[in-house]
């Protein structure tokens, strides 16, 4: 039985959204029930022209007061202060937004989800071969392994009771 139930938005295309909901379920089917639930449209307010990105922490506060579990799949380019892009941003127990911009594989999308899901529930990176690596480069993303070691499993389990 799911701990939690997890909503599931996208900008843009809707594939991504299903590939998420997906590695969700396989990876956390003891934590969390995931939904996709619709489009949303990213605030333009939180667009750098200088960049050409948009702010993950502006677009983050669309989400401010709501009441579930979220993860946002957009499909633009987003950053975050003192970093040139990242591929997503999390909040405890909150949620976190995640750009498919530069995830050019349905594998790619399915780790990076799985990455960011782990930061929801709590999970810092990790220096083992897992998916926690830390990772700001494509080619990083690639040579990770898609799940979780051991030692997160076990903290994740240890931290939500199951
Ligand atoms: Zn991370
Ligand atoms: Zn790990």
């Amino acid at each position: 039985m799911a701990e939690y139930r997890i909503d599931i938005f996208y900008s843009g295309r809707r594939l991504p959204a299903e590939i998420s909901k997906e590695a969700i379920t396989q990876e956390y089917s003891t934590f969390l029930e995931p939904e996709i639930r619709k489009h949303l449209e990213m605030d333009s307010r939180a667009f750098s022209p200088e960049r050409g990105q948009y702010d993950a922490g502006v677009l983050l506060r669309t989400f401010e007061g709501y009441r579930n579990l979220f993860l946002w799949l957009v499909d633009r380019d987003i950053f975050i202060e003192g970093m040139n892009f990242v591929f997503g941003c999390a909040i405890r127990m909150k949620g976190a937004i995640l750009s498919v911009y530069r995830l050019n594989s349905e594998e790619l999308i399915r780790k990076e989800t799985v990455h960011e899901v782990g930061h929801i529930l709590g999970l810092g990176h990790c220096e083992n071969d897992c998916v926690m690596r830390f990772s700001n480069s494509l080619q990083e993303a690639i040579e990770k392994p898609g799940h979780l070691c051991s030692a997160c499993r076990e903290k994740l389990q240890r931290m939500h009771g199951i």
